[in-house]
């Protein structure tokens, strides 16, 4: 994109996170249910329908009912590791995990947040069939806390453990898949008051959290685990909620193009005052002008046509040339019209005068078009070709658009694409969704609760940072990196116990492992007790350093075999220090005519002769300083 140096103070940017972090508990939130996602076929299926009862509802909003309306079915998925009859609603939930509300107020405490006196599970209406209740079970832990951001305080509005939803595989055209082995898993919600003034506070922030969550030790790590929602809004915009932004370096990305898009909005608001556009004259008055098109060459048009559906037009007034304007990279007002008209018409997609003639459309039948519906050369024609009553929702809501667009920015909910765009999702949702979850008593908190987990709170990340530094004489940088591997208590372990150096085992952790990682070896397959081993044994110089690679590459090959296993299979057994001097004796003596021409330069060449013979074998500082006395002395 074009990047423009942006007064982000001066356009009243107001940016807000609430940030999801599934805990790494044994156990699910309400049920003894493992934690985890299968992949494998399901062991079981059940088909629901949706059918909110209107009690529940309370003042239901506008997307909600629209689906309910649709009749859309639900085909669950389940396996019996990861599901139970609480998952699939037939069950009661059981009490709160207790260890998920012990991680959550450990957290509000780092964050300096008030813990409640009495916890409340509540249910949040959720009808989009990812929660099989139709509900979400909900609490808040903690209000009011603050985290310290650089030089800026950011406080923290409030600290809430909720459960995950299901997650959606597939969606057909009225049956959507949902499986249900993450509905339950314990989530962690932290919101921020709407004050990150900038795209690149907003990634500092989110990382800032995040650091806190991972400080507790009990957080799941790894893509989708973590997923920010980001409340944006500058002066003249809106308030635009963009849901489950799953990479962190995304999210100055995120910040900006919602940014840009909501500008250049403001930019055809204005445009289309001055062009005298009134919300009253975008009228839903929808001509039927299949006619115009009975001989098209357009193939979508003429499918559409020998599969008897309708093509229905409106006359956007004033609109002309604006539909074309873009946004973001990929997507221009006409992308955010067909997303509505997508959304709540079902239908593929609509055409629009702005991009016309193209698609096998003429400009004969453009015009032909232009004046079936009595548009005249300010304004832009939508129409789209499906069933009449799709149709009309398709174009109902390409007016609903537009009168928005006259307006402003729309507020609406949006979710991110992987290059940082993103596209429509609903309107906002209505706020009063909230009831109390009756089979769940309420959980006091008591003084004495909260003494015994401040007792065991976890250093803050910064700190951390300052003692890592310090204690072990590591610079920031390689220290960073430690605090932000989840190897970091791994760590401190190892250098106590192996004496290796702190450098070492640092670069090791994050720097290696991260490389091994890139070439697609899967290190995750060897276990912390295998990593420790390693170092245990350079430590007491049965291994060589340059043979932690390797050694590492061979055991996440060869799953449930042992360190030693690894060390014999290459060979890498140490060599004694007599053997070494020996072979080292034998080298001079086979390279003694080397040595008399060159003398001391003949060193590289007989350091890499012995290299390669006992790379991983022997460590090669011991190896260079005995082949330099040897030399030394041979020459002698
Ligand atoms: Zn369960």
């Amino acid at each position: 994109m074009e990047h423009v140096q942006m007064n982000y103070e001066k356009i009243g940017l107001k940016v807000g996170l609430e940030i999801h972090q599934q805990l790494g508990t044994p156990t699910k939130l309400f049920c003894n249910c493992k934690p985890e996602l299968f992949k494998e076929e399901p062991e079981i299926t059940f088909l629901r329908k949706l059918r909110p009862t209107q009690s529940e509802l309370g003042q239901i909003d506008r997307a909600a009912y629209f689906e309910f309306q649709k009749g859309i079915k639900i085909l669950y998925e389940a396996n019996r590791a990861t599901s139970c009859l609480v998952e699939m609603d037939e069950a009661p939930p059981h009490p709160l995990n207790m260890e998920a509300v012990e991680i959550t107020s450990m957290v509000a405490l780092m964050m300096k947040a008030k813990l409640v006196d009495e916890i409340h599970v509540m249910r949040k209406t959720v009808i989009d069939g990812s929660n099989t209740t139709g509900f979400q079970r909900t609490c808040v832990i903690a209000l009011n806390g603050e985290i310290k951001v650089g030089e800026k305080t950011v406080p923290i509005q409030h600290i809430s453990l909720e459960e995950d939803a299901a997650r959606k595989t597939s969606e057909e055209s009225n049956v959507i898949h949902y499986r249900i082995d993450r509905l339950g898993i314990p989530l962690i919600e932290v919101t921020t008051a709407p004050v990150i003034k900038s795209p690149e506070e907003a990634e500092d922030v989110a990382l800032a959290i995040g650091r806190i969550l991972r400080a507790t030790g009990k957080v799941k790590r790894g893509l989708g685990t973590i997923r920010q929602d980001i409340n944006i809004s500058i002066q003249n915009g809106a308030l635009v909620e963009i849901k489950g932004v799953q990479e962190l370096e995304l999210l100055p990305l995120v910040v900006e193009y919602e940014v840009q898009r909501q500008l250049k909005l403001v930019n055809i608001s204005e445009k289309l005052k001055a062009r005298k556009a009134k919300e009253e004259n975008i009228k839903e008055e929808f001509f039927n002008v299949t006619d115009v098109f009975r001989h098209t060459t357009c193939k979508i048009l003429r499918k559409a046509l020998d599969e008897k559906q309708r093509i229905l037009a409106v006359k956007l007034a004033k609109f002309r040339g604006l539909l074309k304007q873009e946004l973001m990279p990929g997507s221009r007002l006409g992308t955010e019209m067909a997303d509505v008209a997508c959304f709540w018409g079902r239908v593929g997609g609509i055409f629009h005068t702005d991009e016309l003639p193209a698609y096998g459309i003429t400009a004969k039948e453009v015009e032909k078009l232009r004046d079936a519906v009595e548009a005249d050369n300010q304004d832009v024609v939508v129409f789209v070709a499906d069933n009449p009553e799709n149709a009309k929702d398709a174009l109902k809501a390409v007016v609903g658009r537009a009168r928005e667009a006259i307006k402003c920015v729309p507020e609406e909910t949006r979710a991110p694409k992987p290059n940082g765009t993103t596209r429509y999702m609903r309107p906002r949702p209505g706020s009063a969704r909230m009831y109390p979850e009756t089979d769940i008593p309420p959980l006091q908190i008591t003084e004495e609760y909260i003494h015994r987990i401040i007792s065991r709170l976890p250093e803050l990340p910064e700190q951390k940072l300052k003692r890592l530094m310090e204690e072990y004489e590591i610079n920031q940088k390689l220290a960073r990196q430690v605090l932000d591997s989840k190897y970091s208590e791994m760590f401190e372990i190892i250098v106590k116990e192996s004496h290796v150096s702190a450098t070492t085992v640092a670069a090791f952790l994050t720097e290696t492992l991260k490389a091994l990682g890139r070439d697609k070896i899967q290190v995750d397959k060897v276990s912390k007790d295998q990593i420790q081993e390693i170092f245990s044994k350079i430590g007491i110089g049965e291994l060589t350093k340059e043979a932690l690679p390797n050694v590492i590459i061979w055991l996440s090959k060869h799953e449930n075999k042992s360190v030693q296993e690894a060390i014999e299979d290459l060979g890498l057994k140490v060599i004694s220090e007599n053997k070494l001097r020996t072979f080292i004796d034998k080298v001079i003596e086979d390279n003694k005519g080397l040595i008399q021409e060159r003398g001391k330069n003949s060193f590289g060449v007989l350091m890499s002769i012995v290299m390669s013979n006992l790379r991983g074998r022997v460590d090669a500082t011991l190896t260079s300083k005995t082949l330099k006395e040897k030399l030394k002395e041979f020459m002698r």
